[in-house]
């Protein structure tokens, strides 16, 4: 029988195995979820918001038993995976209290005695999710889907096998019936067949690129929606006129949040040539000085990464990125420790066609990239195969404005780094997907928008 097994990336000792369930099982889960489905749609925005609210207190009361599986399983320093228990939250109450307002009907002034936009679910969702937020991740695609009247079954990465079956037992705890939300612990091998599957009528992936279009690819062929989110390479524009202590305090928590592992990381810094020496001479000082060590322990600023196939393959792009004329500023070395660990690492005077540059950089690693002036350091920002989140730091918040609004991205900040906000959407252009999560935007992705007409 085939297992699935989670390994602790700070011991790299295994923690758990998980039997993956057969082609057979599969199917019916699937058709389970559209069996549940019919009567789910059925209810009123009042019930789901009532089991919704108990979710979200079921997150409230399990708080520390959940971060410390997440730590365990992904390495996410602990505190960092207690918050993102609290967003969990979050998120759910934000659904459960607005949903009547997000959905209502929309009437339209035409020729009709009545006519208006309705918005209906749709079926059964097929989510297919990543272990960098392994709770977060799943419930910003399930908390909208559930009090739309959607089913939703899960695929999620195979390292994060305890929270996936974690998540499912919450739902049930919460009181939703079998059905509206279920893990399917599968391989992403077996994935065509599923999305094939005619209970399956959307699927939303969060990612890499090559998930991204393979998934993609099969559900155009069958016609099935899709929302993708795929990660970028979300670039800085540190502007001549910054506070240097401020600008480094964000660029060192931008990098170093979730051990480097965020698809809206601050991950490229261009930095106007005024302040570029002092920029990365204060960086390197508080990067060095950020503390590295088991994710259990509150003092410690990051920990490893997520699996060790994983660091190794940043560690390849970091050498690349120096054989191609990248300077190394910091780190850059596989540390002589047990676990998935990479140190905090930052490489500068990058440009265009380096691999620092051009690719997403999934680790504690900085690009560090200097520009002659604000138009260039657009251009740069711009100069990406990926658009997901940028931002602009400094002191004339107008300034910055004015910069966000030509950033090419799906979110654009000023002064902050970017972060998700259930009343804003989330998502990307370019190769970081199409579609957007979260927000009136992200819970109409995946309904029926239909017009009604009385003559
Ligand atoms: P993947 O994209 O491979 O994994 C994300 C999810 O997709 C997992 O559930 C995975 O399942 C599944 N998956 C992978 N390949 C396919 C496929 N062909 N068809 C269907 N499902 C698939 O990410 P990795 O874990 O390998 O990480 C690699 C890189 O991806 C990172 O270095 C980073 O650049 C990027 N990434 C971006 C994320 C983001 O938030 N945007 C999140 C995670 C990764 P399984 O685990 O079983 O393979």
């Amino acid at each position: 029988m085939k297992t699935t097994t989670s390994i602790n990336p700070a011991t790299e000792e295994e923690i758990a195995n998980y039997t993956r369930i057969s082609e057979k099982t599969t199917k019916d889960k699937v058709a389970k979820a559209n069996e549940t489905y019919k009567t789910w749609k059925k209810t009123s925005f009042d019930e789901r918001s009532k089991l919704m609210h108990k979710l979200a207190t079921i997150f409230d009361n399990n708080k520390e038993k959940y971060a410390q599986l997440m730590t365990e399983e992904m390495g996410k320093v602990i505190d960092q995976s207690r918050k993102e228990i609290e967003k969990c939250a979050l998120i759910c109450r934000y659904y459960a209290d607005n949903i009547a307002d997000l959905l209502a009907d929309k009437i339209v002034k035409t020729e009709a005695s009545k006519s208006y936009v309705t918005f209906q679910p749709l079926g059964v969702t097929l989510a297919i999710m990543p272990w960098n937020f392994p709770f977060y991740q799943v419930i910003r695609f399930a908390a909208p889907a559930v009090m739309t009247g959607n089913t939703g079954v899960l695929k999620h990465a195979s390292n994060v096998q305890g929270c996936a079956f974690a998540l499912e037992e919450a739902f049930a705890e919460a009181g939703f019936p079998e059905g509206v939300f279920t893990n399917l612990n599968v391989s992403s091998d077996v994935i065509k067949p599923i999305i094939e599957d005619k209970n399956i009528v959307a699927v939303t992936l969060t990612g890499s690129e090559p998930a991204g279009r393979s998934v993609a690819k099969i559900a155009g062929e069958n016609l099935k929606k899709t929302v993708l989110e795929l990660g970028g390479s979300d670039a800085y524009i540190i502007l001549e006129d910054v506070d240097l202590e401020k600008a480094t305090d964000l660029a060192t928590f931008g990098r170093l949040q979730n051990n480097g592992q965020t698809c809206i990381a601050a991950k490229r810094f261009i930095v106007l040539e005024e302040v570029y020496d002092d920029f990365l001479k204060l960086f390197a000082k508080k990067m060095k000085a950020a503390k590295m060590g088991a994710p259990t322990e509150e003092d410690v600023y990051y920990g490893p990464m997520a699996r060790t196939d994983l660091r190794n393959e940043i560690h390849e792009q970091v050498e690349k990125t120096i054989e191609q004329g990248g300077k190394l500023i910091l780190g850059g070395k596989i540390p002589d420790r047990k676990g998935a660990y990479y140190p905090a690492t930052i490489l500068a005077d990058l440009k265009p066609g380096m691999t620092a540059f051009d690719e997403e950089l999934f680790g504690p690693v900085a690009s560090v990239i200097k520009a002659k002036d604000e138009e260039e350091a657009i251009e740069l920002a711009n100069n990406s195969t990926f658009g997901l989140g940028s931002g602009v730091i400094t002191s004339n918040s107008k300034r910055g404005e004015n910069i966000a609004l030509q950033l090419e991205a799906g979110n654009s900040f000023v002064n902050k780094l970017v972060s998700s906000d259930p009343r804003l959407p989330f998502g990307g252009i370019k190769n970081s997907g199409y579609g957007r999560e979260l927000s009136s935007y992200g819970i109409k992705e995946f309904v029926n928008t239909k017009s009604i007409w009385i003559d």
